[in-house]
């Protein structure tokens, strides 16, 4: 049985002024529902503030990128201990860096195996863009990301890992998925890479997050599926009463 898992990725929104004030308005809510871990990630430079909010709460707090190594000559970067100090969670491979920033198999493979020795919670992401998908190269993509980006860390961290599969032509466009197609990739192409790397026990344990457009008002159907377990929100992520019924909908 998967604990469910629901986690707002930000992006580049919100001051820390603004941080303050969503978290305040969002906290309580989500505090008042069970059986789902909820996390919320913040931009960096309001991850100390919502640290120091979210102390003691259910909510976690997530980061959405962080360097590989240690400490050094890096201009920009947070090393994996400075994030460990703010946060539980730290987001891994989003399409948007792998898109603008140069993020690879590689190199989301160098921070995943940072996050074990660290002691972060990852969510990597793995999706195809809208020619891949066009292409039919759905399954090709998916499931490389996901064996390269994985590979090299102990079965014990593996069981806390969690996967987002987020097709790009999905992400801010209005335009999720249906829940059908979600599920056949997070079941027949996700999970059997998880299985292969892993054992079948382990894969198993191991949430497969959808991300793409989740609303309220579509989210219940993704979670009725048997692979999903649970929500990376970018948009609705923003909004308290959206981000609150879709953390709602995921616990049922
Ligand atoms: C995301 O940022 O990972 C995302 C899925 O965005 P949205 O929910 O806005 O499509």
């Amino acid at each position: 049985m998967r604990t469910s898992f629901v986690a707002g990725n930000w992006k580049m929104n919100k001051t820390i002024a603004e941080t303050q004030e969503l978290l305040s308005a969002m906290v309580g809510k989500l505090e008042e529902i069970s059986g789902v871990e909820k996390v919320v990630c913040p931009p960096f430079i309001a991850l100390s503030k919502a640290a120091e909010m979210l102390k003691g709460t259910s909510v976690g707090l997530g980061a959405q990128n962080m360097h590989w190594e240690e400490k050094g000559a890096f201009t920009g970067e947070s090393a994996p201990g400075m994030v460990k100090e703010l946060c539980g969670y730290v987001i891994l491979g989003h399409s948007e860096r792998r898109a603008y920033f140069g993020e690879t198999d590689e190199t989301v493979n160098k921070k995943l195996i940072a996050a074990e020795k660290a002691g972060l919670t990852p969510i990597v992401c793995v999706g195809e863009t809208l020619a891949q998908y066009e292409a039919g190269e759905t399954s090709q993509v998916v499931t490389s990301q996901t064996r390269l980006g994985l590979q090299g860390v102990s079965s014990e961290f593996a069981s806390r890992i969690v996967v987002a599969y987020e097709p790009v032509w999905a992400i801010g466009t209005g335009k999720a998925s249906s829940a059908e197609n979600a599920q056949a990739v997070h079941g027949e192409m996700i999970r059997p890479v998880l299985t292969e790397l892993f054992g079948a026990e382990i894969a198993q344990t191991i949430r497969i997050l959808y991300g793409g457009s989740v609303t309220s008002a579509n989210a219940a159907e993704f979670f009725s599926q048997v692979d999903i377990d649970g929500a990376l929100v970018g948009g609705a992520s923003l909004k308290v009463d959206d981000f609150t019924a879709i953390v709602k909908a995921a616990a049922k």
